[in-house]
């Protein structure tokens, strides 16, 4: 029997997730029997183990001193002790000072702060570059929002938002470029008919060869 925590809630459906360590979670309604919960655990055991194997071949990312993450395409290796709090980059290193420089998980918020501020002003100057065009047929330009998506790496909502993904950093530039034009795309077509393809390879012929390295895994020391 496979072992799961349950999380009930003032929800309506039944939801399965495994856990980048492999932990089983169910969130499920309020007053969902415990027998249907079950029956719906077992009834996805494969997919369980399936995702538990996915988890385990992925290398995880550590948040200590020494240990490497790609930014912008390039290693940059975590140099990490104690001080007063902060984190700068120096060359191929980011020095993170912090009271607890042992405890992984301040060390990754601490990054995961400092990849924020980085955020913001690349994502603003690749949409520059390329907005141009779209200007130029009459488009408003989107107001930018950072997020840290599971599943995507970018959307364009129809109230005017470009939603980029934090995670974006991780890829050399020419991706991040890739992605914006992507959704400055969907401007003039909201969905990936050939009429988007077209507008794609007129503003951006290399797309394809960009899109790949976003299905490449990302560098790890
Ligand atoms: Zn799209």
């Amino acid at each position: 029997m496979t072992d799961y925590q349950l999380i009930r809630s003032k929800r309506r459906s039944l939801e399965l997730r495994v856990l980048e360590d492999g932990r089983v979670q169910v969130r499920a309604p309020n007053r969902a029997p415990l027998r249907m919960v079950q029956a719906f655990v077992d009834s996805r055991r494969q997919w369980i183990r399936d995702q538990q194997q996915r988890q385990a071949r992925r290398p995880r990312q550590r948040w200590q001193d020494g240990a490497a993450f790609c930014f912008r395409g390039e290693p940059l290796q975590l140099d990490v002790c104690q001080g007063v709090s902060r984190v700068q980059r120096q060359g191929g290193y980011l020095q993170v000072r912090l009271a607890e420089p042992d405890q992984e998980a301040p060390v990754q918020s601490a990054v995961e702060n400092w990849l924020r501020r980085q955020a913001r002003p690349l994502f603003e100057d690749s949409i520059d570059r390329q907005f141009g065009w779209f200007a130029a047929q009459g488009y408003n330009r989107p107001t930018l929002r950072v997020k840290k998506m599971r599943t995507r790496w970018g959307s364009l909502s129809a109230r005017g938002y470009i939603n980029l993904n934090l995670a974006l950093l991780h890829y050399p530039p020419a991706v991040l470029d890739y992605v914006v034009m992507h959704e400055l795309c969907h401007l003039q077509h909201m969905d990936h008919g050939p009429g988007f393809h077209a507008l794609m390879d007129a503003r951006m012929p290399d797309w394809r060869q960009r899109k790949a390295l976003l299905e490449q895994p990302l560098y790890q020391p």
